[in-house]
């Protein structure tokens, strides 16, 4: 069975069957999910979707595309937030130097203040990073070194695309790595070598639906029905079975958001 650690399920992408494709989760043996709230004006409805369905958990954020309206505020809602059963983590946030309007700094700042709000709500985080991994892996090093994570993990580095060596700094200072469609690209072999140098004792399954299709269903709207085509293909890099693959990632994506199969907190 399968968890996927990565949804936005609340996108309108999906106002037309919602209900459906979340009755459709269990005949492909994804039982767990996490759906992320990108901004805080969606951290209700992220709750709300998670609310009388215990195998949906939700993770409040502020995307790095937000990160001009980082305030301090947010820091206190966050900690009222998090002691809701439904909310598992704070995320996503991050950097992203490829699409974000907002600067550099900016994002730097939002990212700062969230991981603060974080550590202080005992939440783990849900990062985001794209093109900015030389300013990401200082950041996360500066903040979490010294700090012991309260679960297995300090949270996850989401859809993970960064090199070899980044893969081992970011399990190296207690993170987890969020793989997703992308990995079963044909062109990914540099992703796929910097993930199995990592060791699946430290990855977690993701769709990131409705994003980021994998390949059997490229340019078309993901869902978390995705997750056994992923699975299949770390089983491959792994050299072991999709049974294993998804063992190990759904132990892993329950220490990383501390919930035990009932999707009940444990910390
Ligand atoms: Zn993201
Ligand atoms: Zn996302």
């Amino acid at each position: 069975m399968f968890f996927d650690t990565h949804t936005h399920l609340n996108d309108a992408k999906f106002d037309l069957d919602r209900g459906e494709i979340l009755a459709a989760l269990e005949a492909a043996n994804v039982r767990q999910v996490v759906e992320i709230a990108d901004a805080p004006a969606d951290w209700e409805k992220a709750i709300a979707l998670s609310r009388a369905r215990p195998w949906v958990r939700c993770s409040l954020g502020l995307h790095p595309y937000h990160a001009d309206d980082w305030q301090p505020e947010l820091a206190k809602e966050l900690l009222r937030k998090s002691s809701l059963p439904e909310v598992v983590a704070c995320g996503e946030i991050g950097l992203d130097y490829a699409k974000a309007p907002a600067t550099p700094a900016a994002q730097k700042r939002a990212l700062d203040g969230m991981l603060h709000a974080a550590w202080e709500a005992n939440l783990p985080v849900v990062i985001h990073c794209r093109e900015a991994y030389m300013d990401l892996i200082p950041i996360l090093k500066a903040f979490y070194e010294g700090k012991s994570p309260r679960g297995r993990f300090h949270g996850v580095v989401h859809c993970f695309s960064g090199t070899g060596e980044d893969a081992k700094a970011c399990a190296g200072f207690g993170f987890a790595l969020g793989v997703d469609g992308p990995i079963t690209y044909p062109k990914t072999d540099a992703l796929r070598i910097a993930i199995k140098s990592a060791g699946l004792d430290v990855v977690v399954m993701e769709t990131d639906s409705p994003y980021l299709p994998p390949q059997s269903s490229r340019g078309k709207r993901n869902d978390p029905r995705a997750i056994p085509e992923i699975a299949e293909q770390l089983a491959w890099v792994f050299e072991t079975s999709p049974h294993e693959v998804g063992r190990l990632t759904t132990r892993n994506a329950r220490d990383l958001y501390r919930i035990d199969e009932q999707g009940r907190k444990s910390v």
